[in-house]
């Protein structure tokens, strides 16, 4: 296989709303947080692939728990936080680190992005523009706050952020449409945000997937990615959740805080 082979990513829905991501050149492919064997293995059956790597995200078991299941019927690489709560790592991976797949010709820089968990760590393929984000950046919204402080999510976000607009964000779960909800909420002008809204609602009643989203759309219509926005800040001010002249760090802090108690 030369570099020049093309590359793609196939969806794998499981569970109720998480997506399993298999990166594949038609021949080799990678799968990133699988969760549950099962689709996995249906997946590389019925597009003919044959698994070479595994990419774990953090530690939640929707994330890992297929990894044994999977590393029983093919012995592959298991790269992911040196987190000993996962079991099967074989290659613990750390900020900045470059994960190869020589078989695709694939390169992917690991980051560190604390804040949902302290292990989270995220894969970028920067030469086809992919973000592998796991819990952190949702579409629309942002992982829930279980290990990690305010502080470490607003950094990581902001890190995720600084990408090209064009990245692709592949994340782990299926939350578009209620993350927009609340995302309406904050922002009930943000014309773009409506026009998603109406965009992603179509895909979703096709049974559609909403993802990958990319960061360009994000930083039009994601609160979590917006903390320095007037229009964030002001109707943050007038639902009574923060001071004016607040820093991003407390806009952050208090649009979690709000989405956690949104209904
Ligand atoms: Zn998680």
């Amino acid at each position: 296989m030369s570099e020049t082979t093309p590359i793609g990513v196939i969806t794998i829905p499981a569970f109720n709303d998480n997506y399993f991501w298999l990166i594949h050149n038609k021949q080799y492919a990678v799968v990133v947080d699988p969760g549950d064997a099962a689709p996995v293995l249906a997946a590389l059956n019925q597009f003919r692939l044959q698994l070479v790597a595994i990419l774990i995200t953090h530690h939640h078991a929707d994330h890992t728990a297929g990894v044994l299941d999977l590393l029983r019927l093919c012995e592959v690489p298991v790269f992911g936080p040196a987190n000993p709560k996962i079991a099967g790592i074989t290659h613990a991976v750390k900020n900045n680190d470059t994960v190869q797949i020589p078989l695709m010709g694939l390169e992917m820089l690991a980051l560190e992005v604390p804040g949902h968990t302290l292990d989270h760590i995220a894969y970028v393929a920067t030469t086809h523009g992919w973000l592998f984000c796991g819990d952190t950046l949702f579409a629309a919204g942002c992982g829930r706050l279980f290990e990690g402080s305010p502080e470490q999510m607003y950094a990581s976000l902001s890190l995720l952020a600084t990408m090209p607009d064009t990245t692709l964000v592949f994340c782990a779960h299926e939350y578009t449409l209620s993350n927009m909800r609340f995302a309406l909420e904050v922002e009930p002008d943000n014309r773009i945000l409506l026009a998603r809204q109406k965009v992603d609602t179509n895909k979703r009643a096709n049974n559609q997937p909403t993802l990958p989203s990319n960061i360009g759309l994000e930083k039009k219509t994601n609160p979590f990615l917006r903390c320095n926005e007037p229009s964030v800040i002001k109707s943050l001010i007038k639902h009574g959740k923060i001071k004016a002249g607040s820093d991003a760090v407390t806009v952050f802090t208090a649009l979690r805080e709000w989405k956690n108690g949104f209904r």
